[in-house]
């Protein structure tokens, strides 16, 4: 009897412990944008449920979406060790130079001379703690090659050039610096802080820039582990 006491007491623990496993592995699948990404990218017309559309709002947002498609990759992300995402990844799942990229708020455009797929946006009062000066970051408008899908109205060299939130800045493209290993198409979207001069910080260190998540109304940053696919619950045009 004591036995099978402990043989049944044995059973309940490992059926637990298989579930609770099981429970975890599922739940990381559900806040893990690969999940998402890879099937978005090869059938993008069969997951349209899971894309965001551009010049939508998300409740009282400031910020409009920039450009439609499926949000991969969050801020706060990590691709390798040491490193965590600085923006958010909005893959459009059509070609390179298809899917429009759009302003997401008013601001000063400039893109420096030796820029091919990136623009950046001065914003003067950042509309969630006003007085301080912030700039949204557009990059991946070009193809492997470097070739520009930047739109015609904002050469290289371009200098503080008004947009209104919802200009066509250009189109996704999947430029990476090296031909052979293009990025995907997509757009990475940033905000970063302003350096307290008038310049804008270092993009590339995640302290520079901004939790995107109550500039566009959506859960973005990874570490609030948001389920995917990440969409506005009641969107508004
Ligand atoms: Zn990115």
């Amino acid at each position: 009897m004591k036995k099978f006491i402990i043989f049944i007491f044995s059973a309940l623990v490992i059926a637990a412990i298989v579930l609770v496993y099981f429970f975890f592995i599922s739940s990381d699948r559900r806040s893990n944008g690969t999940t998402f990404v890879i099937p978005f990218i090869r059938n993008a017309e069969a997951h349209q449920d899971w894309a965001v559309e551009a010049l939508s709002t998300c409740n009282d947002a400031p910020f409009i979406m920039p450009t439609h498609g499926l949000i991969g990759y969050l801020w706060n992300d990590s691709f390798k060790i040491d490193h965590r995402h600085q923006g958010i990844d909005i893959f459009a799942g059509t070609d390179i130079g298809i899917t429009p990229v759009y302003a997401a708020y008013d601001g000063y455009l400039s893109r420096q001379s030796d820029w091919k797929s990136t623009l950046i946006i001065r914003i003067p009062s950042d509309p969630l703690e006003p007085g301080h000066q912030i700039w949204t970051y557009y990059t991946h408008m070009a193809d492997p090659d470097g070739s520009s899908l930047i739109a015609a109205d904002f050469p290289p060299g371009t200098s503080e050039v008004f947009v209104k939130a919802g200009t066509l800045l250009g189109y996704q493209g999947d430029y990476s610096g090296d031909p052979i290993n293009p990025v995907g198409v997509h757009l990475h979207f940033s905000i970063i802080k302003d350096s307290g001069t008038g310049k804008y910080l270092n993009e590339l260190e995640i302290t520079n820039t901004l939790d995107p998540s109550p500039y566009l109304g959506l859960p973005l940053n990874k570490n609030d582990r948001p389920t995917f696919p990440i969409k506005c619950l009641t969107t508004a045009k």
